[in-house]
């Protein structure tokens, strides 16, 4: 049997709930994040229900269908171009009057729309009783009441999706938003003459394009000029005509009276419908937010969290980090002993665990990290975060809304930067872009955590809080020197939304976390393993090596003389020397002593610049290569890495300018591709590649020859 396939397009304010719906429809875990702007590009799914084919869209997040942003853009082509069988318009009902804007003008366009009526629950405790019916009846919409957090009225949703995309009735006949008379005669003289003057046939029904051209719409204008190509100038012409009549009339742009007139027009609705209880409630999320955001405590409670945050990840995520790194541990001590010596045994021993399970241990930590964001993310304390940052983002002549892709960039900078999207100006987009990288991704997390935990042991936590806080610091200080630079000129105005705090769902939190393990696991099965062989092939030839002493004769020596306990130690001593001898001849030898002087001067040893060149594909590798050249053939020891990386000539100075350096130099290849893909431009991706890395340089520099000067070591 032939199944009929129906498409359903989620449309609505941001924040109403429409990735909770889509989710819940199709199955999918799409990033929900509690925060205006998480969807800039529209998502799709598919399932099967009721006997259909379901194409489910998710929408990015619109207050109405006036192309100023890419959202709104994106959102109107959708519903005008593909014309989707029904749209959906997901209304947070405890917000009523806002999301009806949007609502309205859905109804303007020729498509069949339903309400969902979601966060009903919120409505409910807020006192707001909804009068389904009666706004069902006013607006000759279909609605549905839903909570999409508690998958509740979803189904009936569907239900009624399905019907109206099977329903018969002529939308045109539908009751519609009805202007004030001067405008309403405008539109119809209008309408009368686009029909007599062109027999093509608009793309858009023809009271919509009407109305849009007289609200002087650039995009719908261009299409009408490709559509009707010299009979546009006549059009336009008469449209000029009205448009100066009614500016006449009203002493005011005709797109802003009409604008007003929908305003007053769901004023009107919502006395209508919408009852509230006299009881007093208490605003929780107002009081919570009167000490978040509040100007003196509001800043260190956020440094507060973020710092609680570092901590929690490093100690809360030591333990299961050990329990994983004796499993590695033990992994490779079983093949010691039970494979026989071979290329193929030395490939998987000192190449793929010791590349591999040096980066696998850290999964906890990237998890508890990642808890965290989601936590932050889903309570709304992100926008609160974003709102503290407005004041200082001003500095640099940006607002707090580019905060949010920037706060998304201590997960993966590839996202963040396309979370860009959200803001308007281009100026700013680039902006926001160039400064993104600053802020330490995930990926750095274990070589921080390794080297902090190596040489910092207890302040651990806190180390890595710096460095991270100097990631943000740094991005003001750039950001602030290309806006007066390279980006002269002002922010565009722009008003922080607060969502209200919400309670996290738990399966929401847990999916942000698989997901992010999942991406982290792949990566460790593709590109560090892929990057962990290539770089054990170079270590691990030539095989030819002509070594300075004859390191067996030697350890043969120490067996016959000294005690037991001397022993292990002498040859253990041995036995790293031997390494790294075999590793300094080996080609990734050549190529670390070749970048070497480069990296000089900020303490970095050769073994170090190879890790730090590796980390170009994906930061992690750092993290293998190291555990490849200090490590090889003394893993099956507990801590081998940690015990190899005290015994080198790195110190905690070292240590600190290496990192420093791994949180400021060019971002890996993804990053990248995705800044080229962003801002269109070849210039500004080079350009951000030369300068993070120089500023890279130029800290570490200062870090460690200043440590030096003060005797650090
Ligand atoms: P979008 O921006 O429209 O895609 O909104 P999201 O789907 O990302 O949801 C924003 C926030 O609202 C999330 O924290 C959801 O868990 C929460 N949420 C969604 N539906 C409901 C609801 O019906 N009731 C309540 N209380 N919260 C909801
Ligand atoms: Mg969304």
């Amino acid at each position: 049997m032939h199944k009929k396939s129906i498409t359903i397009a989620l449309a609505g304010n941001p924040n109403s709930g429409k990735t909770t719906i889509f989710n819940n429809i199709t199955g999918t875990r799409q990033k929900v994040g509690n925060w205006p702007g998480v969807t800039v590009e529209k998502k799709e799914g598919s399932v099967s229900k009721y006997g259909h084919d379901l194409k489910i869209i998710d929408l990015p997040g619109t207050y109405s269908l006036t192309p100023f942003s890419i959202e709104e853009i994106v959102a109107r082509d959708f519903v005008i171009e593909e014309s989707p069988d029904v749209v959906i318009d997901i209304i947070d009902a405890s917000n009523l009057e806002r999301s009806l804007y949007l609502a309205t003008q859905l109804r303007e366009l020729d498509c069949k729309v339903l309400f969902a009526l979601n966060m009903a629950d919120l409505a409910t405790s807020r006192g707001t009783k909804i009068d389904a019916d009666k706004l069902s009846e006013l607006l000759d919409v279909p609605v549905v009441f839903t909570i999409g957090n508690k998958n509740t009225g979803i189904d009936s949703l569907l239900k009624a999706a399905i019907k109206l995309a099977g329903s018969k009735s002529k939308i045109s006949q539908k009751r519609k938003v009805k202007y004030s008379n001067d405008i309403e005669n405008s539109i119809s003289k209008l309408q009368i003459f686009i029909e007599e003057h062109i027999e093509q046939t608009l793309p858009y029904n023809t009271r919509w394009t009407t109305i849009k051209l007289l609200e002087n719409d650039k995009i719908v204008r261009e299409h009408i000029r490709q559509k009707t190509g010299n009979k546009s100038l006549k059009i336009f012409r008469e449209v000029e005509t009205h448009r100066k009549h009614l500016l006449d009339r009203f002493d005011d742009d005709p797109e802003i009276v009409m604008t007003d007139e929908r305003y007053g027009f769901i004023a009107g609705i919502i006395k209508e419908v919408v009852t509230k209880s006299k009881k007093r409630r208490i605003d929780t999320s107002r009081n919570v937010d009167l000490v978040l955001t509040n100007r003196f405590v509001g800043f260190p409670i956020f440094i507060l969290f973020i710092w609680i945050m570092f901590q929690t990840t490093f100690v809360v995520g030591s333990y299961p980090m050990e329990w994983l790194d004796s499993g590695v541990n033990w992994l490779s001590t079983i093949l010691e002993t039970s494979l026989p010596d071979s290329l193929f045994k030395e490939l998987l021993l000192n190449g793929i665990i010791a590349g591999v399970g040096s980066v696998i241990i850290f999964l906890p930590n990237i998890l508890i990290l990642f808890l965290f964001i989601a936590i932050f993310e889903d309570t709304g304390y992100m926008a609160r975060a974003a709102f503290l940052m407005d004041k200082i983002m001003h500095l640099i002549g940006l607002h707090g809304k580019s905060f949010i892709p920037m706060l998304m960039g201590f997960g993966c900078s590839v996202p963040a930067i396309m979370a860009t999207r959200t803001l308007e100006s281009n100026k700013d987009r680039i902006l926001t872009i160039l400064i993104t990288p600053f802020m330490s991704c995930s990926a750095k997390l274990p070589i921080y955590i390794l080297l902090a935990g190596t040489f910092f042991s207890a302040r651990a936590g806190t180390v890595i809080f710096l460095i991270y806080i100097t990631g943000i610091i740094l991005s003001i200080i750039t950001g602030r020197l290309f806006r007066s630079t390279l980006f002269k000129g002002a922010d565009a105005p722009f008003v922080m939304e607060l969502p209200p705090y919400r309670v996290p769902m738990i399966k929401s939190l847990i999916i942000h976390m698989w997901d992010r393990s999942k991406m982290f696991l792949k990566k460790m099965g593709g590109i560090i393993l892929v990057g962990s062989v290539i770089v054990w092939m170079l270590t691990a030839f030539p095989r030819n090596i002509n070594y300075s002493m004859d390191y067996n004769e030697e350890i043969n020596k120490i067996n016959a003389s000294f005690t037991e306990k001397q022993k292990k130690a002498a040859i253990t001593k041995l036995k790293l020397a031997e390494q790294a001898e075999k590793a300094e001849k080996s080609f990734m030898g050549s190529i670390g002593k070749a970048i070497a002087p480069v990296f000089a001067p900020i303490g970095v040893d050769w073994r170090g610049s190879v890790a730090l060149l590796t980390g170009f594909v994906a930061k992690e590798i750092v993290v293998s290569t190291l555990g490849i050249l200090y490590a090889a053939e003394v893993t099956d020891e507990p801590d081998a890495l940690k015990n190899a990386l005290l015994s080198s000539e790195m110190t905690s100075l070292s240590a600190l300018s290496l990192m420093i350096f791994v949180l400021l130099y060019l971002p890996c290849v993804a990053t990248i591709a995705t800044i080229r893909r962003e801002t269109g431009s070849l210039k500004w991706t080079l350009f951000c590649i030369v300068y993070s890395t120089s500023i890279a340089w130029a800290a570490a520099f200062c870090v460690y020859q200043g440590g030096k000067i003060l005797g650090l070591t």
